[in-house]
């Protein structure tokens, strides 16, 4: 390409053969319309299907398509950041490849760019096609991270933005294996706006993000942005060394006075229960960060390419 690009769209596919011909062509017809030199960044998360034909096929015959080909999967946030870190654009648009985020709605993320924002971030107004059970959990999980965590999380907002490539630059640095991106670009600041869109429905196939998926997401996002739940031990310990003080002289009397309270195996069996699970779980919160640390202390590479990018990329 002669001139760099202004705007890079960056999508991670995993087994979206089905809908990626159409991704693009709705992708093209937006970008098209910009008027500014574009790139399309997809990222095929270690597909299984004909996923990265389909895409090599694209770029060979479109210059504005850069595929990126994981040599296995790594999932969606990892894929996202292979994308960003190979996008040369002036803002940078994520985008999922399953057309939920409809990219009509990139012009609007675009202008607000154009007004001085440097994060622009779409909130679903409306989700289609989605159970009950996945916008009960996904909306109650915003509430959450917000919260317990020091950071301000715009609610009901995924990863479909834009970023100012001052931002994309600042997150290309933190290298953290656990990934959450909508928590790490609240966290580096700038001037920030939300875009209200609604959320259509699949093009085809099912979500990837199962359950075990999206509680593991959920723990990335806890456990990156907060330590409440290593002071949970610290809480509990308090409270219940405190009853246990309160409780120590009314026994010593309910035992002088002759009374028969207290006594016998069931109440022993339920306060050991009790602190024989509130312990194990303090270890499990403890293993949840240690787990995480040793990771990032073992500094593997993020993702491995199946192959180098066409055409060398700056810096990597
Ligand atoms: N995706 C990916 N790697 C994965 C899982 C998903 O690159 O391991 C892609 C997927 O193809 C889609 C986007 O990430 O374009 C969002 O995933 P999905 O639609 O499964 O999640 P949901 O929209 O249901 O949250
Ligand atoms: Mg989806």
């Amino acid at each position: 390409m002669s001139k760099p690009p202004v705007y890079s769209v960056v999508a991670p596919v995993y087994n979206e053969a089905e809908t990626i011909p159409e991704f693009i062509a709705r992708t093209t017809a937006v970008m098209k319309k910009m008027g500014e030199p574009w790139e399309l960044v997809i990222v095929d998360d270690g597909s299984k299907d004909r996923t990265s034909k389909i895409i090599q096929q694209h770029a060979a015959k479109d210059k504005h398509i850069h595929p990126l080909l994981f040599a296995r999967n790594f999932g969606h946030q990892i894929a996202v950041t292979a994308g960003m870190d190979h996008a040369l654009g002036q803002a940078v648009i994520l985008i999922d490849g399953d057309l939920q985020d409809p990219p009509e709605v990139i012009p609007e993320l675009i202008a607000n760019w154009r007004d001085g924002y440097e994060v622009v971030y779409a909130v679903r107004r409306q989700r289609k096609g989605e159970s009950f059970f996945k916008r009960f959990t996904a909306s109650a999980f915003y509430r959450l991270i917000n919260r317990i965590t020091e950071i301000d999380i715009p609610l009901d907002a995924g990863d479909f933005r834009l970023m100012d490539r001052r931002v994309v630059d600042v997150l290309n640095q933190m290298r953290e294996h656990h990934r959450f991106l909508r928590g790490m670009s609240a966290w580096v600041g700038f001037r920030q706006v939300g875009v209200p869109y609604d959320r259509a429905a699949r093009f085809a196939g099912e979500t990837h993000y199962t359950l075990g998926r999206m509680i593991r997401l959920a723990l990335t996002a806890i456990t990156g942005f907060s330590f409440f739940p290593l002071q949970l031990a610290t809480y509990l310990g308090f409270i219940s060394a405190g009853i246990a003080l309160l409780a120590i002289p009314v026994v010593v009397y309910l035992r002088l006075v002759g009374s028969a309270a207290f006594f016998g195996q069931a109440t022993t069996l339920i306060a050991v229960l009790f602190f024989g699970g509130a312990q194990l779980i303090s270890l499990g919160i403890l293993g949840e960060y240690i787990g995480r640390l040793y990771d990032e202390a073992r500094g593997r590479p993020l993702y491995i390419l199946r192959q180098p990018p066409e055409e060398p990329k700056k810096g990597k």
